[in-house]
């Protein structure tokens, strides 16, 4: 009760905030004459469209009153910048034509996202192709909520996209048991929105920084890039460990149940009730859900026997080796590489099984053992060099201070970073 009270508060303040910023951003004033993709836009015809389903470069500048030889002589002329040909399906795109009787084309520009065109320019005898890129303001937010069901229903009813959920999911892959996830646990998030123009939501940035209260314990994950040759951002805790280790905790995307722990002293009707040890950890998804290797390594068996259904073998290295039972289809083949994380199958409900699951089992040295209990010493995560951790910590400080205490309402405390 105190939960949805909470999170229905977290709402109210959430959406109030929008609509504050919505006002303010109406008091932005046109100043004449409006510039888009840098054409005074008043001087030319506009034309906004999709590009369609077998439509090419050359169809649309034929329509627009522009034809061979002219169209070659432009594809040509750009194709170190820009191949006409890749033009896709579902692309949308502007023209810019000329304002008398002949309408004809005289800039095509073409958006490859939310954010990034090519400007294709041919009003001159000189044609250009250039890149551009949309003013961006990211700006700073922060988000909490309280678990009542899963993250994803709680992410949802604060309105934020599953895209975001997935990054949570994925930072705390290697830390958090999601299907363990109690109600009253609490969650705060540091993360980043995109905005064209500085109202068109363009997408999420990184999450700068995250606490997950799960059971009592706070688990923190803070972005921090700690060889900056490679530049590679990583997920550290307080601590400096850094959050990514060699196993995933689960084979799954968050979205599944454990139906069935390794138990040595399982009795299952299927075997008339009989002990029979269960050396695996079932976890229920739905049919054709993702499987994914939890660790790097080659896979040593992709086939179909009898109790295992649909299954592959991943030998991560001369100690760990995992398998993931009952898929309904394989993706992966003896020999193949997989990266942590890779999708090797889907679950199914093949071989000795009563449901749509993924039996995952896990060796080590030769042993079936529960990779989820805590006997089971699993490689640590790496931690941080003794050289960096002060600047680490120094780093973390403020951001670690802003998860644990209350702050202003969540939209008030933007901060704009850049704006360009
Ligand atoms: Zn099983």
């Amino acid at each position: 009760m105190k939960n949805s009270f909470l999170l229905l508060l977290l709402f109210v303040s959430f959406y109030s905030c929008k609509k504050e910023e919505v006002a303010t951003t109406q008091e932005v004033k046109i100043i004449q004459p409006e510039l888009r993709f840098g054409y005074k836009i008043d001087d030319y015809k506009v034309i906004q469209d999709t590009i369609r389903k077998g439509e090419s470069f050359g169809v649309i500048l034929d329509r627009h009153h522009v034809y061979y030889p002219k169209i070659n002589k432009i594809a040509s002329s750009i194709k170190e910048v820009f191949d006409v040909r890749r033009v896709r399906a579902g692309k949308p795109y502007t023209i810019l034509a000329s304002k008398d009787s002949t309408e004809k084309a005289q800039v095509f520009i073409y958006k490859h996202d939310k954010i990034n065109a090519t400007i294709i320019d041919f009003k001159d005898s000189v044609i250009v192709a250039k890149p551009f890129q949309k003013k961006i303001k990211t700006v700073l937010k922060s988000v909490k909520g309280v678990i009542n069901s899963s993250l994803s229903v709680s992410m949802d009813s604060l309105h934020l996209s599953p895209n975001l959920t997935y990054t949570i999911a994925d930072i705390y892959a290697w830390t958090l048991d999601f299907y363990k996830l109690q109600k009253g646990d609490s969650f705060k998030f540091m993360y980043e929105e995109k905005f064209i123009n500085d109202t068109v939501f363009a997408g999420y940035g990184d999450v700068k920084s995250a606490v997950f209260n799960h059971n009592g314990t706070n688990l923190y994950a803070f972005r921090f890039v700690a060889d900056s040759i490679s530049g590679i951002p990583e997920y550290y805790d307080e601590n400096g460990n850094m959050l990514r280790s060699q196993f995933l905790k689960s084979p799954i995307k968050f979205q599944y149940r454990i139906s069935s722990r390794y138990n040595l002293k399982r009795r299952i009707a299927h075997y008339g009730y009989r002990v029979k040890a269960h050396r695996g950890t079932d976890f229920a998804a739905r049919n054709g859900t993702p499987i994914m290797a939890t660790a790097n390594g080659t896979v040593t068996e992709s086939t179909r026997k009898r109790g295992n259904g649909n299954y592959v073998a991943v030998r991560h290295n001369a100690i760990y080796t995992t398998k993931y039972l009952h898929m309904s289809k394989r993706k992966v083949k003896v020999g193949d590489f997989v990266k942590q994380g890779d999708v090797i199958g889907y679950v199914g409900n093949t071989g000795s099984s009563s449901g749509n699951h993924v039996c995952y089992r896990f060796w080590k040295n030769g042993r079936e053992v529960d990779p989820l209990s805590p006997k089971t010493k699993l490689p640590e995560a790496e931690p941080l060099k003794k050289s960096i951790k002060p600047a680490y910590l120094a780093f973390i400080a403020p951001l670690k201070y802003e998860l644990e205490n209350e702050t202003l309402p969540v939209l008030d405390q933007e901060i704009i970073k850049n704006t360009d």
